[in-house]
C-alpha cells in the first residue's frame, strides 16, 4: 500500500463518522416533491455510499500498518542455550546467538520457525556474544539455510580451553568468506527505527551511553565480591536495543563481577522494559546491583528443563522492584515449585507433550508491550503508565 494511503484506524472511523453524518444532514434537508430533488437525493445518495466505501476500505491497510510499527522478540527455545530474534518493524532484524550445535537441525528450525513468524526470509545481522557452545554452536547450520547479511562477534576466542577453541574453529570455518565485523563498547549496529548500542563486549565495557547521564547506583553499596571468571562469560557482549520509549537489555552470559563493573558505582543503564536474564538465570550471574538498578517491568529467563533457571538467580529477579512477570522458556526441573513460575508463564512446562514452543514481544514506540506464550497462544499485555 502507497504510503499516501496508509490512513490510521482512529482517522478511518473518524472520516466514515463525519461522511456519515454530512449525508444525513443532507438527506433529511432536501424534500422529495421534485423529480429533479429526488434525482439529487439518489445522486448525494450514490455519492455518500462510495465515499465511505472508499474510506472503509483503507482500513486494513490501516490496521496494517500499524501492526507494521511494532518491534518483535523472540525469545527461541534452543534448551538452555541463547537465540534471540529482534525484527524491526523496517524488516531489519538481529539474531543474538544461535544455541547449540545441529541436533537434526533442531535449532535451525526453531529459529526459521520465528522468522516465518516474523515474516522476514533472511537475516541482517547475527551477533555472537562470546564463543560457548550454547550460544555460537548453531552458525555451521544455520548458515547452511539462512542467508545472513554479516556476523558481529568480540574477536579472537580467549578462553583456554580445548572444548572452546573447536567451537570457535567452528564459527570460522562456518562463516569463512562471509562479512564479519568485530565490535567494541559503544558500537551500534545499524537496522532503521531501532538504536542498538553494545554495552560491553570482550570483557570491556561502556561507561555512559550518548544521551543518557549515568546515575549513581544505589544497591552497588550493598553488593558481594564477585570472583574474576577467565571464561569467554567474561567477555559476553552485551546490547541495549531501544525502540521509541521501549528498551530491551540482552547482556549474553555476563558474570557477576562483569556486571558490577558495568553498573557501580554509576549505572549506564535507564530503566528497561524487557530483561532477558543474564546466563539462563545461573547463579554466577544476576547481580542485585544490576538486576534490581535496571528495573526490568517483565524478565525472560532463557533456561533448559535441566540448565541453569537456578534459585537464588530466579529469586533475585523475582524480587527485584517493579518486576510484573517472570517467564521461563523452561521449568527448571532441578528448582522447587517455589522457584519456579507459575504454568502460564512457562513456555515449555514440565511433562508438556513437545519442546520447541517460544516468547513472542510485540512492543509499541510508546514502550507498551505485550509477551505471547506461544505453547498456550496466549498473551498478556504490558501497559506504559
Ligand atoms: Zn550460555
Amino acid at each position: 500500500m502507497k504510503p499516501s494511503f496508509r490512513i490510521a484506524a482512529q482517522t478511518v472511523t473518524l472520516s466514515a463518522m463525519r461522511i456519515a453524518v454530512q449525508c444525513l444532514l443532507l438527506l433529511s434537508g432536501s424534500p422529495l416533491n421534485t423529480r429533479r430533488a429526488r434525482r439529487l437525493h439518489a445522486f448525494t445518495l450514490s455519492f455518500c455510499a462510495l465515499a465511505l466505501l472508499f474510506v472503509c476500505a483503507q482500513a486494513p491497510g490501516s490496521a496494517q500498518a500499524s501492526a507494521q510499527k511494532r518491534l518483535l522478540i523472540y525469545s527461541i527455545d534452543v534448551e538452555g542455550g541463547q537465540s534471540t530474534l529482534i525484527v524491526a518493524p523496517s524488516g531489519g532484524s538481529l539474531l543474538v546467538d544461535t544455541g547449540w550445535p545441529d541436533r537434526d537441525g533442531r535449532g535451525t528450525t526453531r529459529i526459521q520457525a520465528a522468522m516465518k513468524d516474523a515474516g522476514i526470509t533472511h537475516i541482517d545481522h547475527v551477533f555472537t556474544t562470546h564463543y560457548h557452545v550454547d550460544h555460537v554452536g548453531g552458525v555451521p547450520e544455520l548458515v547452511k539455510h539462512v542467508q545472513v547479511g554479516e556476523f558481529i562477534d568480540h574477536g579472537p576466542n580467549r578462553e583456554d580451553s580445548s572444548i572452546t577453541r573447536r567451537d570457535f574453529a567452528a564459527y570460522l570455518a562456518a562463516i569463512e568468506g562471509k562479512p564479519r565485523r568485530v565490535i567494541h563498547p559503544g558500537d551500534t549496529i545499524q537496522i532503521p527505527g531501532l538504536s542498538i548500542v553494545v554495552l560491553a563486549t570482550d570483557g570491556e565495557h561502556i561507561s555512559a551511553i550518548p544521551g543518557v547521564k549515568p546515575a549513581p547506583n544505589p544497591y552497588c553499596a550493598s553488593e558481594r565480591k564477585w570472583p574474576d571468571d577467565p571464561t569467554e562469560n567474561a567477555r559476553s557482549g552485551g546490547l541495549l536495543i531501544t525502540f521509541g520509549k521501549f528498551r530491551f537489555l540482552d547482556l549474553g552470559d555476563l558474570t557477576g563481577a562483569k556486571e558490577v563493573a558495568l553498573v557501580c558505582p554509576n549505572n549506564p543503564i535507564p530503566p528497561i522494559d524487557l530483561y532477558l536474564v543474564n546466563h539462563h538465570g545461573m547463579d554466577l550471574s544476576n547481580s542485585r546491583a544490576l538486576v534490581e538498578a535496571v528495573h526490568p517491568v517483565v524478565a525472560i529467563m532463557n533456561n533448559g528443563a535441566h540448565k541453569a533457571g537456578m534459585p537464588e538467580a530466579w529469586q533475585t529477579v523475582h524480587d527485584s522492584p517493579g518486576l510484573q512477570d517472570l517467564y521461563m522458556v523452561h521449568t527448571a526441573e532441578g528448582s522447587d515449585a517455589a522457584h519456579n513460575s507459575p504454568e502460564a508463564l512457562i513456555a515449555n512446562p514440565k511433562g508438556a507433550p513437545a519442546d520447541g514452543a517460544y516468547f513472542k514481544v510485540v512492543a509499541s514506540p510508546a514502550g507498551s508491550f505485550s509477551v505471547t506464550n506461544s505453547r498456550t497462544g496466549q498473551t498478556k499485555e504490558y501497559r506504559r503508565k
